[in-house]
């Protein structure tokens, strides 16, 4: 049995490395894999076991922790087998089990993906959804186990998942430093997807090889020379550059393989910073620098944590070569990148012991955190175009379409939301949506990783409603609603714009002849870009641009028009006469007694309208004067709860304004509704101001009432009036 034999390899590595390790759990593992994959065959006809022990060996040799090495071994086990995440809890706790259900969820996204955005969003989906970095790790060393035994796909599998490597995985591990991984993955891709290239640049490069290896020999031997004379302790080593990074090089600079400088690399690994530098010097002393390829990653790291000096020299013979120089630990987080790192920052934590998991888990999250900072501040268009930032992901959520096409969205977006981010004619004609197979509300907040299938209806004259403006999230969904209603109801918002226009007029006190002329509103509808005075009375019936702001600008032509006159004179006191009535208006109007307080501006809030009778308190605005809510509001509570700012108010006795209150009524289906409560409202002689009603999924009707009354008696006999209807289920005030 190979597999055995390659577990207790693996067993052998472990405690040479750290006669400590306890390697009993991961015995159990490979027990529990080994019998739960028994039935299971690799495409090439060998145990499923082998893959297992594989990932777990090559996460050991990533120097990855125990509970990441018992997951990668267990990794399979969850997806594929009768194994339960509960049981799996029993057996190997919660570590471990958090770790293996991480990688079995990224399993259940579709990757297959054709536009570069979608694999933008699924990178940032995958990271959202691990928060523990081991769970990329854990997910890529199986990626790329699975793509060194593809060769027993058949081509379309080979191609598909070579693809989705390349478009997913690669990006991933080189933005988490991965190198030895993202190469590897990169050259395997390449074999797959270009066959024909790779093989003839492998032909090229093999046969050249010999003759390479003795120019890299040459090189190393007279460095090492000069390194022992300097007394300095280097690891030395040379290797011809991988396939992938050649090719790219070659596409991009449209050059042939002799003309591509860096084909050969040599790296000095050495043991302090200062040496890496003493290092620099005596090459650059042994060979000549090529202008403008000398890179400090020490003083500079790339966002990723790369830390290296890198530059490019002539060697012997005029052939150039590049060197790297860096120290151990430099070389480590090169190799495997975060995972280097995320181990050094446990080990620093876990000192203090077990009991203090949470903050040792914060502590590697704040280190991807600084990484993200990092990449901020370092300004490297070339390669990271992109920042990543995970900490950002949580406001946003990542959905698929039926096809498998993911979406990102703003947190907090619902069905409406993702149906305009499809297109616009989905959200236009939508009537329902399912989530994860399930019929859910409209306003059904989406979560990363549901599947979001839009009912739409098949009537041309469906449309949305004007509701949704205040549920949807995302702007576009809003800008999208606002547009299509701008669009479909262009006659009526023309209609509604004159009638608006010609009121403001009124109350101004301007004929319609005296401002709207042409020659006054070309200049408007240049500013605004509308092509004709029906675009304007269109928005502004709409409700985007008031009808005073263009009165007032019409209005300021005019009397630059008349300026001087008499009629300029008498118009300039009539506005400021006006002006303070409005002032006077604001005070006494409202019929509230501020504490003592006479000549107060008072408002009276809209979000619980309040009316004579109600109980009341006032709340002091900045620079707003004090308005006026309801005792029993919910913002009121918030407001006192942050600060002292409550104040006595009441209502001066009889008052003859009017107040507007908003009601709402939920009732069973019931056609005739709408009917009565009109009924009832006319005979009670209540001055009605804005009534909708809509129909719920669950067949239940919503009314939104608007209307104006004196006082709270009046209100309550109405609300009473109105829960005597059959069918209704509840009246209650509306608090926005
Ligand atoms: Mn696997």
């Amino acid at each position: 049995m190979e597999y055995v034999a390659q577990f207790e390899n693996l067993k052998q590595y472990l405690k040479e490395k750290n006669a400590d390790n306890d390697i009993s759990i991961l015995e159990k593992a490979f027990e529990l894999a080994d019998s739960m994959h028994q039935e299971q065959k690799r495409k090439s006809g060998e145990p499923f076991i082998i893959h297992p022990v594989a990932v777990a060996t090559m996460l050991a040799e990533m120097d990855m922790d125990m509970p990441s090495i018992v997951a990668g071994m267990l990794h399979d086990v969850i997806e594929d087998t009768s194994v339960t995440t509960d049981e799996m809890r029993e057996m190997f706790g919660q570590e471990i089990t958090y770790l293996v259900d991480g990688v079995t969820k990224l399993k259940r996204i579709p990757t297959s993906t054709k536009e570069e955005l979608q694999a933008e969003n699924l990178r940032k989906m995958f990271l959202s959804m691990a928060s523990d970095i081991r769970v990329i790790v854990i997910k890529l060393v199986d990626r790329l186990h699975n793509m060194r035994t593809l060769q027993y796909m058949n081509t379309d599998s080979q191609i598909t998942k070579a693809r989705e490597t390349l478009e997913i995985y690669t990006p991933l591990a080189h933005r988490l430093g991965m190198t030895k991984i993202k190469w590897e993955l990169e050259d395997l891709c390449f074999k797959y997807l270009e066959p024909e290239y790779y093989n003839s640049l492998v032909a090229q490069i093999t046969q050249r090889r010999d003759q390479q290896e003795a120019y890299i020999k040459k090189v190393l031997d007279a460095i090492r020379g000069r390194l022992d004379e300097a007394k300095i302790k280097a690891f030395l080593d040379g290797r011809p550059k991988h396939f992938y990074s050649i090719h790219k090089k070659m596409i991009a600079q449209n050059k042939a393989l002799n003309q591509i400088y860096d084909l050969l690399a040599i790296r000095v690994i050495v043991d302090t910073v200062q040496e890496c530098y003493t290092v620099l010097g005596i090459i650059h002393e042994m060979y000549t620098p090529m202008p403008g390829r000398f890179k400090d990653y020490i003083a500079m790291p790339k966002p990723n944590m790369y830390q290296s000096l890198h530059t490019t020299l002539i060697g012997p013979d005029g052939q150039p070569f590049e060197a790297q120089i860096r120290t151990w630990e430099m070389h480590k987080t090169a190799e495997i990148g975060i995972a280097a790192h995320w181990k050094y920052k446990e080990k620093g934590s876990s000192g203090r012991g077990g009991n203090e998991k949470t903050s040792e888990y914060d502590g590697k999250l704040e280190w991807v955190r600084n990484l993200l900072d990092n990449q901020k501040e370092i300004e490297d268009p070339n390669e990271f175009a992109q920042t990543f930032k995970m900490d950002l992901f949580t406001d946003e959520v990542f959905v698929f379409t039926p096809k498998g096409d993911v979406k990102c969205l703003p947190k907090g977006s619902t069905p409406i939301d993702f149906a305009y981010a499809i297109h616009s004619a989905v959200g236009n004609k939508m009537v329902g949506a399912r989530v994860n197979g399930e019929i859910k509300p409209l306003n059904h907040k989406l979560r990363t990783g549901d599947f979001v299938e839009i009912i739409t209806s098949q009537s041309q004259n469906h449309g949305p409603s004007r509701d949704w403006l205040s549920i949807v999230k995302s702007s576009e969904a809003k800008s999208k609603i606002r547009q299509w209603f701008k669009k479909e109801c262009r006659d009526e918002n023309i209609e509604r714009g004159r009638e608006v226009i010609d009121r403001e007029l009124k109350k101004q006190g301007y004929k319609y002849e005296q401002l709207i002329r042409n020659e006054w509103l070309e200049p408007i509808l240049k500013k605004y870009r509308f092509s004709s005075y029906e675009d304007l009375l269109n928005v502004i019936g709409f409700g985007e641009i008031s009808a005073q702001k263009i009165i007032n600008i019409l209005k300021e032509e005019y009397i630059k028009s008349i300026s001087g006159s008499k009629e300029a004179e008498l118009l300039a006191k009539i506005d400021s006469a006006k002006n303070k009535k409005e002032k006077q208006k604001h005070t006494s109007d409202n019929g509230i007694i501020v504490n003592g307080q006479n000549n107060c501006l008072v408002r009276l809030s809209r979000c619980c309208n309040p009316v004579p009778g109600d109980s009341i308190v006032g709340y002091i605005t900045r620079g707003r004067g004090v308005s006026v809510h309801r005792t029993d509001c919910p913002n009121v509570v918030s407001m006192s709860e942050t600060e002292n700012r409550i104040i006595d108010v009441r209502w001066a006795g009889k008052s003859r304004s009017t107040y507007i209150v908003d009601i709402s009524i939920q009732a069973v289906d019931n056609s005739n509704l709408l009917l009565q409560i009109a009924k009832l409202i006319a005979e009670l002689k209540l001055p009605m101001k804005a009534i909708n009603a809509r129909t719920t999924r669950d067949n239940y009707e919503l009314i939104d009432l608007t209307i104006e009354i004196t006082d709270r008696s009046e209100l309550d006999r109405l609300v009473k009036k109105i829960s005597g209807l059959e069918n209704v289920l509840d009246v209650s005030r509306t608090v926005k």
